[in-house]
């Protein structure tokens, strides 16, 4: 299928050429000819599948047509969780929307007022921005949804887990109820189908298995640890490898992400950190750095590096593995980005060994160990499974490479991995309910 049978206008198709885009990946092909159909649409779609393009081209399209009364109010609204999604949503839009070139307004959290009433006042087609901010700005007066036509939700489940359900239902119900609805997610649970249920009308459900187009890619390894000296001893070997040409190296917090970025730094290497705890402007800086390869060896928390699609990305390492599974599929998605492929390394200490569990059961794989002489672990790793546990884990089915069908397909609770239960054998892990930088951190704050 060509983007010309799409049913789209020759000013984005001009646009997307201008990418270098040449054919639709499966969510644009699917979401695209209904979206400017009018349907309501509930796609099932990870970053890395083309999802942008997917509700921003239906967007531009509808804001290629002028209308009689416009009266200042968005006609389209993009609502994504954090300010680097925001960010990389416009700059995706600037690019295949060049020639439709809408006036826009950027609502985001932590960002000075001052600028955002000004965009306001401009009129904009198109709204993008975080839903704490755009609460502010409609409690303000500032920010009308009376005439919207759009609504997206872009990366709906995380906007949920990172607490903004509230501001959504305040959003939500400032828009007309005769507007149309695209709904993205990753992941579907049941609050997010009551959620989706409550907004959409008759929506087409596209459901694109967004964990094989990049795990495919990406060739994952891993490294059994003794401790965390041993960690940065195995890391200072593995980032003197000629073949990686930028890396981000994920760390469980943000102070181990600052103190390994200074420790790289030392050894001679282009590191920096990016976490939640650093000012927008410096995150900014840091990406900047990161794009113009400025910045070879990133150290990142999971919140601060979402969204990041940077295509020179060669190798993630993951010093630390994520608490949650599907953490682990969204870091390694910063590699193998648009068609390239990558590397992912994990190491996994004695205290990470139920995690690696988690992980290797939600994507149905058994991470390959590697062993570097002189740098070999003295311990086995414990992953015995837990004692009652539930779900396909339990035969424990090798799968091959690609095979997932994605998150909770097979699982009867789609969400969330088996509850920890006191009488887990093998290591124990704390479960958290919030994510490491939680409510309080500031990707979206207001
Ligand atoms: P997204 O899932 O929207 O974050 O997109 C992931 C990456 O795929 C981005 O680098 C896009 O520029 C790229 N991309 C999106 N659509 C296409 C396409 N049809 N062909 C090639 N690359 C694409």
């Amino acid at each position: 299928m060509s983007f010309a049978e799409l049913n789209l206008i020759p000013a984005l198709l001009k646009g997307i050429t201008d990418c270098g885009y040449t054919t639709p990946t499966p969510v644009q092909a699917k979401a695209i000819p209904e979206a400017l159909a009018g349907r309501d649409i509930l796609a099932s779609a990870q970053t890395g599948t083309g999802k942008t393009a997917a509700f921003m081209l239906p967007a531009l399209q509808l804001m290629s047509q002028p209308v009689a009364k416009r009266r200042g109010a968005p006609r389209v609204l993009v609502l994504t969780p954090t300010r680097e999604l925001a960010g990389q949503i416009l700059d995706a839009t600037r690019t295949f929307g060049r020639h439709i070139n809408p006036r826009y307004a950027l609502l985001l959290g932590g960002m000075p007022y001052r600028e955002q009433f000004k965009s306001l006042q401009a009129s904009p087609d198109l709204v993008v921005g975080t839903p704490g901010r755009l609460v502010d700005h409609l409690n303000r007066g500032s920010l009308d949804l009376s005439r919207l036509e759009i609504l997206v939700l872009d990366e709906a489940d995380r906007m949920l887990d990172m607490g903004f359900k509230e501001d959504l239902e305040k959003i939500i119900a400032g828009a007309p109820a005769k507007r149309q609805t695209l709904f993205f997610t990753a992941t579907l649970n049941r609050t997010m189908a009551d959620m989706a249920k409550r907004m959409l009308r008759e929506p087409v459900r596209i459901d694109i298995a967004g964990s094989k187009m990049t795990l495919e890619a990406i060739e994952q390894r891993l490294h059994v640890t003794d401790n965390r000296l041993h960690k940065s001893k195995l890391l200072q070997h593995l980032v003197a490898d000629q073949d990686i040409n930028q890396a981000i190296i994920f760390s469980a917090t943000k102070r181990d992400a600052d103190v390994l970025a200074r420790e790289l730094s030392a050894q001679g290497h282009r590191a920096a950190a990016l976490h939640g705890d650093m000012n927008q402007a410096a995150r900014n800086r840091t990406l900047r750095d990161l794009r113009q390869g400025r910045i070879k060896l990133l150290v990142a928390t999971d919140v601060a590096a979402r969204g990041i699609d940077v295509t020179t990305i060669t190798h993630v390492i993951n010093f630390d593995l994520p608490m949650f599974a599907e953490d682990y599929v969204h870091r390694i998605g910063r590699t193998g980005r648009a068609g390239a492929s990558g590397t992912a390394i994990s190491f996994a200490s004695a205290a990470e060994g139920a995690a690696l569990k988690r992980i290797e059961r939600y994507i149905g794989q058994t991470l390959p160990q590697q062993v570097i002489a002189g740098l070999e672990p003295t311990r086995r790793l414990d992953t015995r499974p837990a004692r009652n546990s539930r779900g396909p884990a339990r035969n424990n089915r090798p799968q091959k490479a690609g095979e997932w069908k994605g998150r909770g397909e097979s699982r009867g609770n789609k969400d969330f991995p088996a509850k920890p239960r006191t009488e887990r054998k093998g290591p124990v892990i704390e479960y958290r309910t919030r994510r490491p930088e939680g409510r309080t951190s500031t990707p979206a704050g207001r």
